[in-house]
């Protein structure tokens, strides 16, 4: 909202101004005026729409040209004062002042008009008649008004139209040469409409337009004034009321009908409600609520963005499939400025037989705009109107951030849900493969994909545990010269290589040694192509020696060269390594069966953790005494858990080995 308002009066010599100034301060007709008032400054309180308003006074006998023109582009709203009785001051407006103030302002910001005839007390008749074709003439005057300084008549009246002219001006929701709602009025108010139709039947129900009416004007609307606001629409168009609701037809006909009854505070209060400026744009902060993402940490959608955005591909979900059909995505973007969502998406998440994105697909391109760009998510909560609908403070309200990933790798465990894997390979290694077929495509599929259509990110859900989580793929380009930081942050590594062409590996065991040996990210090789058949890699040492002297798991093989769908299970994996970074863990499965995995389980199990305590703390007292363990020893202690609870799992693995 604006923080003050600026009235300027101008006009004749003699036509009072001053006078009109005075009777409203004092509420009493002065017969001795100055020549000019002084400037006043109404405190917010008092005005009807509760801003500060300053009204300034002009005087030709008192102030040079210079300083007109300068008061002139200060102003926010302009009275052009005449006299009633005064033939000559009404011929003054458009022959001198209209042009003067439009030359001194600017062209893309006209400052609004009000036409004022003073001393209505002296005359019978109305001026209505000289001044009503003086408006049609010029689309900057906002209205115009005549009132007496002397008996009071219209004053308080004046100085609300002046302010409302500048709060709610009516240039950008109506043109009066049309009589008609302008165009971007009408987009903003249907965008509204769509955004506010919560089952998308194309209708405001009774529900709705309660819900609507409550998040504008807090107030729910009285069952006799719903009826009597459709009986208004009903009266006037065959189609703005349907199925006892109404139609954005009848919705977009109230509203010009507002407009044209000087009640456009109105239609102002519910498109500001909606995030527009003075200009019918989504303002800025709006679309980019404040949100800090400290280093490290990561952006997720919490669980009611989440469902608030499952209520939204439910609505366009008309044939209830669970998937959304080209149409039924355009619809859903209806309340969009443009489309977000490039024809890379059908490769980036998880799409049905036809192609078309599923529920699964839908949530995880948003996880994925969250993650990488989490401004932009914000955007499109935006534009979906997260915050009106889901009744939040903004859409930062929808947005977990993580804390720092150290942290978490202190205390050896996440909260995040969002694993970024970035795979490295060198040309034609099966990098795009190994993304695609974490969507379900498999070779023949992907094969149908367009050069313009294809993505770097494919993103998916897995299950670690039995918890449902998002693996973020990105391929990155091999060639060197072009890594970013980004390119190097994840939670995972992925080395790809051919195994059927000999000359792969080398790539693979380059990044591994220049980039990621001495970094704490868990690496894990890949043996693409596994297909065909196996070929020796040219390098100085094998692959498997190569993981093993580096302490990586052995090479895992993949094709996607298969007749269903690939297999998940690397993937699977893959997570599970990202969420565990610490676990060294050497057989990879998570089938939840095999001994490795109860092995795995029992590690993780809370009893386990307690035991761990105890010997932890007992073997902490005996080699530590209690100065040491401030902070700079963490790393000691951390070293002798580690030993801990390498020895407890070796043999309680034997154990179990034993039982079996
Ligand atoms: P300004 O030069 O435009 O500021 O005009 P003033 O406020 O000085 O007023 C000029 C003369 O008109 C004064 O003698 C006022 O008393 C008189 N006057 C101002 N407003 C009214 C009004 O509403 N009715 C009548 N009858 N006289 C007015
Ligand atoms: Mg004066």
């Amino acid at each position: 909202m604006r923080k003050d308002v600026r009235i300027l009066l101008v006009g004749e010599p003699k036509v009072g101004k001053t006078s009109l100034i005075m009777s409203l301060v004092s509420e009493e007709f002065p017969d001795v005026v100055p020549y000019r008032a002084e400037e006043i400054t109404i405190p917010a309180d008092v005005t009807p729409e509760r801003v500060p308003t300053h009204i300034v006074d002009y005087s030709e006998a008192e102030q040079t040209d210079e300083q007109l023109f300068q008061e002139i582009s200060k102003a926010n709203v302009i009275c052009i004062v005449y006299s009633v009785n005064n033939q000559k001051s009404i011929e003054k407006v458009t022959s001198h002042w209209i042009p003067l103030i439009t030359e001194n302002t600017d062209k893309d910001s006209r400052v609004p008009l009000i036409l004022v005839g003073n001393k209505s007390d002296l005359v019978e008749h109305s001026s209505m008649e000289t001044i009503l074709p003086i408006m049609n003439q010029y689309s900057e005057i906002e209205t115009c008004v005549e009132c007496s300084a002397k008996n009071l008549k219209n004053i308080s009246e004046l100085f609300y139209y002046a302010q409302k002219a500048v709060l709610h001006p009516t240039g950008p929701l109506y043109c009066p040469e049309k009589k008609d709602m302008k165009p971007v009025c009408a987009k903003a108010l249907t965008r509204i409409f769509k955004v506010s139709d919560l089952d998308n039947d194309g209708i405001l129900n009774d529900n709705e337009l309660n819900f609507f009416q409550r998040t504008c004007f807090n107030a729910p609307l009285e069952p006799q004034a719903l009826e009597d606001v459709k009986n208004v629409v009903r009266r006037n168009l065959i189609d703005g009321v349907c199925d006892n609701g109404l139609t954005l037809k009848g919705f977009l006909f109230l509203h010009t009908l507002f407009i044209q009854r000087g009640r456009h505070e109105t239609t102002w209060t519910v498109l500001r409600r909606f995030g527009y400026d003075d200009d019918l744009e989504l303002n800025q902060d709006y679309l980019f609520p404040l949100l800090k993402v400290p280093p490290n940490c990561t952006t997720e959608l919490n669980h009611n963005a989440s469902l608030f955005l499952q209520s939204i591909f439910d609505k366009h979900d008309k044939d209830r499939d669970s998937a959304l059909s080209p149409v039924e995505l355009g619809y859903l973007f209806e309340v969009f400025p443009y489309t977000p969502w490039g024809p890379d998406v059908y490769n980036t998440v998880c799409t049905n037989d036809q192609g078309w994105i599923t529920y699964q697909g839908y949530l995880s391109q948003w996880t994925l705009t969250t993650y990488l760009d989490v401004h932009r998510c914000l955007e499109y909560l935006g534009y979906l109107g997260y915050s009106i609908i889901a009744e939040q403070e903004s859409q930062a309200a929808g947005i977990i951030v993580t804390r720092d990933k150290k942290i978490d790798l202190q205390k050896k465990q996440t909260q995040r849900s969002v694993f970024r894997c970035n795979v490295f390979g060198d040309i034609s290694s099966g990098k795009s493969g190994f993304l695609q077929a974490f969507l379900g495509k498999n070779l023949t599929r992907q094969k149908t994909i367009k050069e313009e259509h294809r993505s770097y990110y494919a993103i998916s859900t897995t299950f670690v545990y039995g918890q449902e989580k998002f693996l973020l793929l990105h391929e990155v380009f091999p060639d060197f010269d072009y890594l970013t930081d980004a390119d190097l942050l994840c939670d995972i590594v992925c080395l790809v290589y051919d195994g059927n062409n000999p000359y792969s590996f080398e790539y693979c065991a380059n990044v591994f040694k220049q980039y990621f040996m001495d970094s704490k990210t868990p690496c894990m090789m890949i043996a693409a192509k596994s297909d065909l058949p196996e070929v020796k890699q040219i390098y100085g040492c094998s692959p498997l020696e190569f993981c093993r002297r580096h302490k990586m798991p052995p090479p895992q093989s993949f094709t996607c060269n298969t007749a269903a769908a690939p297999s998940r299970e690397i993937y699977a994996k893959l997570t599970t390594m990202a969420m565990h970074p610490h676990a060294r863990l050497r057989c990879m499965c998570t089938c939840n069966r095999c001994t490795f995995c109860l092995c795995q389980n029992f590690l993780n199990s809370e009893l386990l953790q307690t035991v761990r305590a105890k010997v932890y703390a007992v073997v902490r007292r005996r080699h530590v005494s209690q100065a040491d363990m401030k902070t700079s020893t963490f790393w000691l202690r951390a070293s002798a858990g580690a030993a801990v609870f390498a020895l407890l799992g070796f043999a309680l693995y034997r154990v179990m080995l034993k039982t079996r």
